[in-house]
């Protein structure tokens, strides 16, 4: 496990240590807590394996899939799988710690897992990534399941790969229940309707609550506030605002289309990025259209003058990597980890940082960042849209009865407003950061869970 990550249980549990209203029957607190360190810092598992794929031009190649069970204590093992030529071992390991600590967050009764195929799926055809999906499983098909261990999509995979999944799983599992073994499905498949959107709905729910609805019925008691996020969060409330959005795949185009139709908050998506570029438009871009172009161009955006002028979209077309410093108010990540660090964190004009994507910002930039009082929602806290619909999508596999979408949009909001309201009036009343109180209260639900379950002998 990285060192960032181990830093983060240690100082959450550091923070508990001192607490001594936490778990007041522990005897020996020093003990219970170095186990706590132990077990959180370590997955219960990690499954790897080479796939054997016959290609179409008759060749066979190898290859490396991973899947990582980090806790189980909360329930099943829950997390997306990620097809991508840069997955490893030990990405996958923290990816699956996050997912732990985003479910103990937000309540949702499911441990912490995640997947990766290491590939670029644009090379291979269709029917290769069809193999390659059903091989997964099958290599796997004794460790996942719907009461063991639940995969969902995550970048380069989507409802067509758990589709091709979940068929896998119920021909090696003949004749058990399989609804449940995937989520992220298709609806016709037995997906949720809303599972798409979730991700994207949610993250951009979080900027919104914080920085609207919060601030309109507690703007007083922020104005008392000494607290610098407070300071920020003022000073942006009920102005205009420039946004930009890195990465626009499911969760940023999602998450971007919401930010553009929000009539509560005045602001305009300046800059847009993917793989290849960024688009820049001092007076906004046309966000549905952007979408619309996506669609028929294998989810890239236009990325040359011509692309632009056949989609009738304005925009500057600048270097991809130049989005997070440009002069914006607000910065949307939903692309990949480390995207902002060491060497680009000064660069940062930003006052909120949103993160759509996971671990998309290092520990020294998070640490950099906090110091100026920038406002940062963190992974585990504002892209849990995908697994709260995934929880509800498995829980409508195991009963069979369908939510409308609507249904599954008010129980979502419901559900990331709890956990907001919960950790909002510590964030703005203390002096930790907000990714610090997330990691705090997750280790603290999850620290009880484990204690009770007698795991600390
Ligand atoms: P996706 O594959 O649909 O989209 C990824 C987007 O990022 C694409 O537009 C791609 O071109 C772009 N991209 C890739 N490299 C880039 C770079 N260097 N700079 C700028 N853009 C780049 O993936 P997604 O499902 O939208 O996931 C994005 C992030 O959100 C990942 O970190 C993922 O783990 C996280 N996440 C996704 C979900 C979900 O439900 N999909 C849930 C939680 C977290």
């Amino acid at each position: 496990m990285q060192k960032e990550t181990k830093k983060i249980i240690q100082e959450s549990l550091d923070a508990l240590l001192e607490n001594d209203s936490f778990l007041p029957g522990l005897t020996d607190r020093k003990q219970a807590f170095s186990s706590l360190s132990a077990i959180l810092s370590t997955p219960d598992k990690i499954h790897k394996a080479f796939l054997r794929v016959p290609l179409d031009d008759g060749s066979v190649v190898r290859i490396p899939a991973f899947r990582a069970q980090h806790n189980d204590a909360m329930g099943p093992y829950k997390g997306g799988i990620r097809y991508h030529e840069s997955v490893n071992e030990e990405e996958v390991i923290n990816l699956a710690f996050l997912m732990t600590l985003k479910n103990a967050l937000h309540e949702v009764p499911f441990g912490g897992g995640k997947g990766g195929i290491v590939l670029n799926p644009r090379e291979y055809s269709e029917k290769e990534l069809n193999l390659i999906s059903r091989k997964y499983v099958r290599y796997f098909a004794d460790v996942i399941g719907p009461d063991k261990d639940i995969p969902a999509p995550d970048m380069g995979s989507g409802e067509r790969e758990m589709d091709w999944m979940m068929a896998e799983y119920k021909k090696v599992h003949h004749g058990t229940p399989y609804l449940g073994s995937f989520t992220g499905k298709s609806v016709v498949n037995g997906g949720s309707l809303g599972r798409r959107e979730a991700t994207g709905k949610g993250v951009y729910f979080t900027f919104r609550y914080l920085l609207h609805d919060y601030v309109k019925a507690n703007h007083q008691l922020l104005s008392n506030s000494n607290n610098p996020f407070a300071k920020t969060t003022l000073e942006l409330y009920d102005r205009p605002l420039k946004m930009a959005v890195q990465g626009f795949g499911n969760v940023g185009s999602v998450a971007a289309l919401e930010a553009y139709k929000c009539p509560l908050i005045d602001h305009k998506i300046v800059a847009v990025s993917d793989r290849n570029i960024t688009l820049y438009n001092e007076d906004g871009l046309d966000i549905p259209a952007l979408i619309e172009f996506t669609k028929t161009n294998r989810g890239d955006l236009p990325s040359t003058e011509e692309q632009l002028q056949s989609a009738s979209i304005k925009a500057e077309i600048k270097e991809r990597d130049v989005l997070v410093t440009l002069p914006v108010d607000v910065l949307l990540l939903a692309a990949l980890e480390n995207q902002i660090r060491e060497d680009n964190m000064k660069d940062v004009q930003a006052r909120i940082i949103i993160e759509g994507a996971n671990a998309p910002t290092t520990a020294e930039a998070d640490e950099y960042l906090n110091e100026r009082g920038i406002v940062v929602i963190p992974d585990i806290l504002a892209n849990a849209g995908g697994v709260i619909v995934s929880y509800f999508e498995w829980l409508q596999g195991r009963e069979t009865q369908f939510y409308t979408e609507a249904e599954v949009y008010r129980l979502l909001i419901e559900k990331m407003q709890e956990t907001m309201d919960m950790m909002l009036p510590q964030y703005y009343g203390d002096p930790y950061a907000l990714r610090q109180n997330c990691f705090i209260h997750a280790v603290t639900r999850l620290s009880t869970v484990i204690y009770r379950q007698g795991k600390l002998y």
